[in-house]
């Protein structure tokens, strides 16, 4: 089938570091640290990374593993990839920033349905707040801060404000939600390997039960447009948040016949297979399952 995706407009930004912030309201926040230097990349180059990662820390969670080793490797992919644009994966639309309301798809992190739109953004501005002003459906950002904010600011000016917002050093996410968009992945992986490797043992009540545990995982879906290139029209995709480009890798790697998302056998670890019968993530691990086996039968 021919790549829909090839076409993408897709970037984000991570900064050289980040840190774990509790706000007065005794919520632990993730956020780039005061020094932190902005780098703009595109997600869509290192897409097996960014969801082999992310199930892998959700395997994490699900199993219950040490805590310090959790926050660990959460900080680790954060420093890799940046946060996740969770205040720009929620909302019906991304340009929010141009209502007086913002309305929210299904999402497991807020109840509210709609809500005023600087009342959203205190969400993920817990420390400072941009100054922002806003007059009915216009909004006026003051752009402040370092040279690099306000390079990055500039950079965006043609994007939805509130993209740019999210990509600001003042910019901050929940770990817990971080955690639970993790979590929320990872479920949705194992429940779809589960199904089909235990298919042969399972009730017909069991696999509708799989079934619709599956249908709760329904993301928006993003945004295109179709842009007149040099000889021919082609289709563009938009992104605005590193949760949703995660959200269809995953979803399309999940699908993906001849390069299905999968569980070694070794390691037990989430890889992306390199061929439909693949079962072990490295050659590495194939050596040590087979002398593992080995050993197994010779004490047997
Ligand atoms: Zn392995």
């Amino acid at each position: 089938m021919k790549n829909i995706f090839e076409n993408t407009k897709s970037i984000w930004v991570k900064y050289s570091d980040y840190e774990i912030k509790k706000a007065d309201n005794g919520v632990d926040y993730i956020t780039p640290t005061k020094d932190a230097t902005p780098t703009m990349y595109k997600p869509f180059d290192v897409s097996e990374q960014l969801v082999v990662g992310a199930i892998n820390i959700g395997k994490m969670l699900i199993a219950k593993e040490d805590e310090k080793k959790i926050d660990k490797a959460i900080m680790k992919f954060v420093r890799d990839f940046g946060l996740l644009g969770i205040m720009t994966a929620i909302p019906t639309t991304p340009s929010f920033m141009d209502y007086e309301a913002v309305y929210l798809t299904k999402n497991p992190f807020i109840e509210d349905e709609s809500m005023n739109t600087f009342g959203y953004l205190g969400y993920f501005f817990p420390f400072e707040k941009p100054e922002l002003s806003k007059k009915g459906k216009e909004s006026r950002w003051d752009v402040g801060g370092d040279v690099g904010s306000m390079a990055l600011a500039l950079t965006l000016s043609n994007e939805p404000m509130a993209f740019a917002l999210c990509l600001q050093k003042l910019y901050a996410e929940p770990l817990d939600w971080i955690k639970m968009q993790f979590k929320d992945w990872a479920f949705t992986f194992i429940t779809s390997t589960l199904f089909y490797e235990d298919k042969a043992t399972l009730t017909d009540e069991q696999k509708q039960l799989y079934q619709r545990s599956i249908l709760v995982y329904d993301g928006i879906a993003p945004t295109y447009h179709i842009a007149l290139k040099e000889d021919k029209p082609v289709l563009v995709w938009d992104f605005y948040s590193l949760s949703n480009v995660i959200r269809l890798m995953f979803s399309t790697s999940l699908t993906d016949e001849k390069n299905p998302l999968r569980l070694c056998k070794h390691c037990q670890k989430v890889y992306i297979a390199s061929r439909p019968n693949a079962v072990f993530c490295s050659t590495q691990c194939k050596n040590r399952y087979n002398v593992y086996k080995t050993r197994k039968k010779n004490k047997d």
